[in-house]
């Protein structure tokens, strides 16, 4: 998820560092030098000293759940810690993107990602939770956002997307009437779409060609 080149119309968020067990640090914390004791004090890792640009098109829980999904799958499974506490992390993640989130998630998500890296016999283990507890820790809201108002403010949750279009926000352009390969979306020149959510197949081809983040 995320990654690529930043669009020049659409702000930047953050920056994911160290690989799959790296963090995930805000734009305020760009200017953080690259080094060990500097990186390590943000919750993140050098690891391989690879970076991903992330702007606002990436949910920040949709990358916790990327990444912990990743090292679930690489867990050799020898030590409870990792391979029974990263498993129910990467549930509890799977359960806030659906919508299905509840308030007391956070607290589980870093009191178990703490436990994790004391416990684990490993360094996979012992990193593993890093993207989680770096995101809650500097993108908080966003998690807010998908528990509390079962919202993805990023518009990468599918089961959280309405697919409806926000007038207030639309221009009228048509942009997301061409753009949909099954034909979902009724649009006349100079009138606001309308999306039939009978025939939507939740491609997210409208959202993604819609500049004005005008369907929801
Ligand atoms: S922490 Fe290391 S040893 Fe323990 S289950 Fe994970 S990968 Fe295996
Ligand atoms: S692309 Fe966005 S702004 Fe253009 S018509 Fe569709 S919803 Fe409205
Ligand atoms: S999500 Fe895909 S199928 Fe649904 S209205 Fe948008 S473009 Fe059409």
């Amino acid at each position: 998820p995320g990654g690529g080149m930043i669009n020049k119309k659409i702000g930047l968020k953050g920056v994911q560092i160290g690989g799959p067990s790296g963090g995930c640090l805000p734009e305020s914390l760009l200017d953080t030098p690259i080094d060990y004791e500097s990186i390590t004090q943000t919750g993140a890792i050098m690891g391989s000293g690879g970076m991903i640009v992330m702007d606002e098109r990436s949910c920040m829980v949709d990358i916790a759940k990327f990444f912990t999904s990743f090292t679930v799958a690489e867990s050799c499974g020898k030590c409870v810690p990792c391979r029974v506490g990263l498993k129910r992390m990467l549930e509890v993640l799977e359960e806030i993107t659906e919508g299905k989130g509840k308030e007391e998630y956070i607290n589980f998500l870093q009191e178990m990602g703490t436990t994790i890296k004391d416990a684990a016999l490993c360094g996979l283990g012992q990193t593993a939770p890093n993207p989680v507890l770096t995101t809650i820790r500097y993108f908080l809201d966003e998690y807010k956002a998908h528990i509390k108002e079962k919202k993805c403010p990023a518009r990468v949750c599918i089961e959280l997307l309405k697919f409806e279009v926000v007038e207030e926000r639309c221009v009228r352009c048509g942009r997301c009437y061409k753009a949909c390969p099954v034909g979902a979306i009724e649009w006349k020149k100079k009138e606001y779409p309308r999306i039939d959510k009978d025939k939507c197949i939740k491609c997210k081809s409208c959202i993604n060609v819609c500049e004005f983040r005008a369907i929801q």
